[in-house]
Order: C-alpha cells, then sequence, then structure tokens
C-alpha cells in the first residue's frame, strides 16, 4: 500500500507518501515539513490565525514536493491520509480539506487520522517494530502513557493532570529567556550547567498510578528562572529543569512498565513526540527501561517531531484493516486516543 500524508494540527506544513507492505514494514518515500516556526517566533509561541492562513498558503506545494520526490504518481497511491485531529481546528481544516479534495479527484479512500495515533506508531517508521508495547508519547500538548496492542487499539495508563511535558519546557525556556521552540534552545542551554544547586518540586514521585504533573515545577523554576543573575545560574537552572522532567517521566514510566509486564511478555518501551528529541531524557528512560527487563527504542530525531511520514503509516495500517472514513469526516479539536477507533470502524461506531 502506498499511502499520501497530510499533516497540518499545529505549526508544520507536512506532507509524506509512506510504502507499507503486508508484513509490516514501512518506508518513507518522501517527507516535506514546512516549519512556521518564523512565523510565530515574535509571538513566543503558535498564534492559531497565522498558523491556519500559512498552511492555506503551504500545503499544495509541500505535498507536490512530497509526491514529485517520492516519484510514484497519483496513479501510485492506494490512499490519502490526513490529521483530522486533535490540534488547531483551522490548521485541521486545511489539510483535512486538501486531503478530501485529493481523494475526490482521484478516487482515493480518504483516512482521518488522530494526530496521536500518528505519534504513537512513528517508531515503526523506517523499520519493523512488533506490537504490542508501551508508549509514553511527550509532545508540546500531550504527555500520556499508552498501551499500544495495534492500529486504533490502544490504552491509556496515564496522563498529565495539568501541563504536558513540552509545555513546561517551553514555558520555563521563556521565563529564562529563551525563544521559541523552548526544548531544544533549553536542552542547548542546559549542556553547560550543573543542575546540583537546585531543589525543584518533586510531583508524584512514586505515587501508585502512571500520571503526571509539571505545573508545580514550571512555577517554581520560572520564579528561579527571574531571580537568575549570571548565564552561569541560568545554565544550572536549566540542567536542574530537564534533569527534573526527565526524572518525572522516568519514575512514572517505570510503574507504567511494572503495570504492563504483567500482561505482555513483548516487554518495550518506545518513546515518541517532540520531547522524545531530548538526549537528556531519552538516556533516563533507558536506565528505567533496563533496570525493568524492557527493550528501549526511540524514533530518530526526524519522526518525533511533528511529520507528515506518521500520519501517512498510521493511514496505511488502517487502510490495510479496510477502516476507511467518510469523506465528509469532521475536524475534532479534542480528540482522545482510546476513541480514535470509532471514527472509522464501521463494528465499533
Ligand atoms: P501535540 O503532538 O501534543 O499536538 P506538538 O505536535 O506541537 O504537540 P511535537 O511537535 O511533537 O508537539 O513536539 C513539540 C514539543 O517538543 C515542544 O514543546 C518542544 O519544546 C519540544 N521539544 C522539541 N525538541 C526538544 C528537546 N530537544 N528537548 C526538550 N523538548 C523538546
Ligand atoms: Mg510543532
Ligand atoms: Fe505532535
Amino acid at each position: 500500500l502506498v499511502v499520501l500524508g497530510l499533516e497540518t494540527s499545529c505549526d508544520e506544513t507536512a506532507a509524506s507518501v509512506v510504502r507499507l507492505t503486508p508484513d509490516g514494514a514501512a518506508t518513507v518515500l518522501s517527507s516535506v515539513v514546512h516549519s512556521q516556526i518564523d512565523d510565530h517566533a515574535a509571538y513566543g509561541g503558535v498564534v492559531p490565525e497565522i498558523a491556519a492562513r500559512s498552511h492555506v498558503e503551504m500545503i499544495a506545494g509541500v505535498t507536490a514536493r512530497a509526491m514529485a520526490e517520492a516519484g510514484v504518481g497519483y496513479d501510485g497511491l492506494d490512499g490519502v491520509a490526513a490529521t483530522a485531529g486533535p490540534g488547531l481546528v483551522g490548521g485541521v481544516m486545511v489539510g483535512l480539506s486538501f486531503g478530501k479534495a485529493v481523494a475526490l479527484a482521484r478516487d482515493l479512500p480518504l483516512v482521518a487520522v488522530n494526530h496521536l495515533e500518528g505519534h504513537a506508531v512513528s517508531a515503526r517508521l523506517g523499520r519493523p517494530v512488533d506490537y504490542p508495547f508501551l508508549l509514553l508519547l511527550v509532545s508540546g500538548g500531550h504527555c500520556q502513557l499508552l498501551e499500544v496492542r495495534g492500529i486504533g487499539d490502544m490504552t491509556r495508563l496515564g496522563t498529565t493532570i495539568d501541563d504536558a511535558a513540552g509545555e513546561a519546557f517551553d514555558k520555563i525556556a521563556k521565563a529564562l529567556g529563551l525563544g521559541y521552540p523552548g526544548g531544544p534552545a533549553l536542552e542547548r542551554l542546559a549542556e553547560g550547567g550543573d543542575g546540583g544547586r537546585f531543589d525543584l518540586p518533586r510531583a508524584l514521585l512514586g505515587r501508585k498510578d502512571c500520571d503526571f504533573s509539571f505545573s508545580g515545577l514550571k512555577t517554581a523554576a520560572s520564579r528561579l528562572a527571574h531571580a537568575c543573575e549570571t548565564d552561569r545560574d541560568r545554565a544550572d537552572l536549566a540542567d536542574a529543569v530537564q534533569g527534573a522532567i526527565a526524572r518525572q517521566l522516568a519514575d512514572r514510566s517505570d510503574r507504567a512498565m511494572k503495570a504492563y509486564a504483567e500482561r505482555h511478555d513483548h516487554r518495550l518501551l518506545v518513546v515518541a513526540g517532540g520531547v522524545a528529541a531530548n538526549r537528556t531524557v531519552r538516556a533516563t528512560l533507558e536506565a528505567a527501561a533496563a533496570r525493568n527487563g524492557f527493550a528501549f527504542l526511540a524514533p530518530p530525531m526526524a519522526w518525533c517531531t511533528d511529520n507528515a511520514a506518521m500520519i501517512a503509516l498510521a493511514g496505511a495500517e488502517r487502510l490495510q484493516k479496510g477502516w476507511i472514513s467518510d469523506i465528509d469526516a469532521a475536524a475534532r479539536p479534542r480528540w482522545p486516543l482510546d476513541e480514535a477507533r470509532a471514527l472509522s470502524d464501521p463494528a465499533h461506531k
């Protein structure tokens, strides 16, 4: 199966063509990502109205480039997958409408994809990864632990009770005077720092559930950031923040691994989403996985942040099961992953 994927749920306009063979091997034939970071930088965050307008301007060109680079032609496609949510609704509508237009014009099936399901399968891009696995999804808007048994078959074990980890990175980075997006900038600043001198809140550590909380850390670190006087202070604080976030992610994943191991023999922890690009986060999770006898997998950086290859792959896996969406599928600004199956599986409507 060869599927064109479209992603427009936040501040990346992306298109990609992915081939999925019956044995589950996925090959990325092309992946084009246009980041809007420059459009939003002056505002310190994503402005929904600017994002939607930029998606309108970029989607046709980005798609044309992805199609040209893939070299398969529209006749070589078996379907079109577009993110239908969750995300900024103005942006989602652009990619979804464009996907519907391509589907209608070329008489192709449309698959409306949950953006989080895209992140969930991103580890399977370019290499075989068997289901089931335990997934830590850490992005700009989400922080969840999921038991992933297959496409459209996922259970949430835990989620954040306030902010997402990426949000915490971004807000604290802003307080430290760093640009948007804050996560990568904070990681660079932390390189020369030694966080040992700061005692930051340790929310939920050791608690029996698998939930997260970052708002206490965010408030405490932001206050400390405004009191920083030297570059040294800022680097030390950045290191402390990064360590604290990584520790909480590992502690909660530790709980989830223990619960997961009671149900499954295939012990694999996968991390996905933009925050998975952070090297301290990866190393801390890898150590936690090893302690629990879990293998650990983090997708290449390019598949961690938003891209359309993961949407194309999720769409292809759905198509393989015969799950096709209605051509009038609605954009869904909110869309919990547990409900993702219902949209296209008639048996679950
Ligand atoms: P969602 O998928 O929840 O809708 P999103 O798509 O905006 O949100 P992603 O693109 O997956 O999120 O990830 C962006 C987030 O990842 C931002 O919060 C960014 O700061 C964070 N991030 C990216 N690189 C790093 C890094 N090296 N260290 C820490 N955080 C990072
Ligand atoms: Mg983004
Ligand atoms: Fe995302």
